[in-house]
């Protein structure tokens, strides 16, 4: 299989890329990325040298440099290139539409016209909006997004569906929780905190810190993405989560444990804005009708993220000290 993963230098993509390339060593894969602030290099040092794996410097937006990569002939695209913090959608928005809405038309629009046999939107279960105390997303909730975030990635949504309806694109939409692991830029609460526990500076938790997020291991989504990109029927969607509901305190107080410091660095700050309460997902069908199952469960997976970020301090100074980021001219030329 030759297959196209956007945003692979990111968080997810990069797992992906490893996970995927560790997997299928017959497989072609080339990788798509942007390299904003979220995209990081460093991540795919062990693979940058394999000659089945290509990275490209390009922006999904770009038409052109991207309808040359599908010129080649692809097997399959997933689609994991957006921005993808909250916060950041709060003070700009715009950048969310064009990368997360118009990014993703461009894909769709390519992969239309090359009669791509496979498409896999990595979207999230931020596009369901809020729970209250109780209750699961299931694929049948409807969306209701609450932040700009959130909208542009269901707008995204919405459109994967719209050329499986009316071109019989064959797509389909995974819509995970929360992950965490290697890699994880520190902007995105696990990360942080370790971060800035290590260093005893405060570490601040929106408002009363209740809010609920079912988090999963990083892996555990690739591995649900390997499974829907192989055996997903087209147009499904797929919702994956592990069902570890925990609210931020109960996620920093652990850090804290484990790194052995002490409870009063927790700061409460302002909340944000439009802040959802609760996520939680129901993973039913993925388990059911491909199988999926997730192989680390909180208490483990949390204790490994922490020792990975004490065990490479090199990654994290690099990204501290800007020095991982690469000169910022995306162009359309491969290699
Ligand atoms: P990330 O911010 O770490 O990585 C995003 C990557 O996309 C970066 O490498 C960035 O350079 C790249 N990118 C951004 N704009 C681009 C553009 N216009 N063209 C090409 N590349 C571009 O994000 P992540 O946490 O790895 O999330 C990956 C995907 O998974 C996103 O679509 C996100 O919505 C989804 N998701 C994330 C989570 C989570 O907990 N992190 C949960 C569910 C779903």
């Amino acid at each position: 299989m030759k297959i196209l993963v956007t945003g692979g230098a990111g968080f997810i993509g990069s797992n992906f890329v490893l996970h995927l390339l560790k997997t299928y060593p017959g497989y072609e894969l080339i990788n798509v990325d942007a390299l904003t602030y979220a995209g990081n290099l460093d991540n795919l040092r062990a693979v940058e040298s394999l000659p089945q794996y290509r990275f490209v410097h390009a922006d999904i937006t770009d038409r052109a440099a991207l309808a040359s990569l599908f010129d080649e002939g692809l097997d399959a695209v997933v689609n994991f290139a957006a921005e993808s913090h909250v916060d950041r959608s709060i003070l700009q928005p715009d950048l969310f539409v064009r990368t997360n809405v118009l990014g993703t038309q461009v894909l769709l629009e390519l992969a239309r016209e090359a009669q791509l046999q496979r498409y896999v939107q990595v979207s999230t279960d931020e596009v369901y909006g809020t729970l209250g105390a109780t209750g699961l997303f299931t694929e049948q909730t409807p969306l209701a997004p609450n932040s700009p975030y959130s909208a542009s990635k269901a707008g995204a949504d919405l459109l994967v569906r719209a050329y499986h309806e009316t071109y019989g694109l064959p797509v389909n939409i995974t819509r995970c929780s929360n992950n965490y692991g290697p890699y994880q830029f520190p902007e995105k609460l696990i990360p942080l905190m370790i971060e800035r526990a290590l260093q005893d500076q405060p570490l601040p938790v929106y408002g009363d810190g209740l809010n609920v997020r079912d988090w999963l291991y990083v892996e555990d989504h690739c591995r649900a993405i390997d499974l829907v990109l192989h055996g997903g029927h087209p147009g499904e969607v797929y919702n994956v989560g592990g069902r570890n509901e925990r609210n931020n305190l109960q996620v920093v107080r652990t850090i804290l444990q484990e790194l052995g410091k002490p409870e009063s660095l927790i700061d409460h700050v302002q909340d944000r804005l439009g802040h959802d309460r609760r996520y939680a997902i129901d993973a039913d069908k993925i388990r059911a009708e491909l199988g999926w199952q997730p192989q680390h469960d909180y208490e483990s997976g949390i204790r490994a993220t922490i020792r990975w970020y004490l065990d490479n301090r090199e990654w994290m100074a690099r990204v501290r000290s800007g020095a991982y980021r690469v000169p910022q001219q995306p162009s359309a030329s491969p290699g």
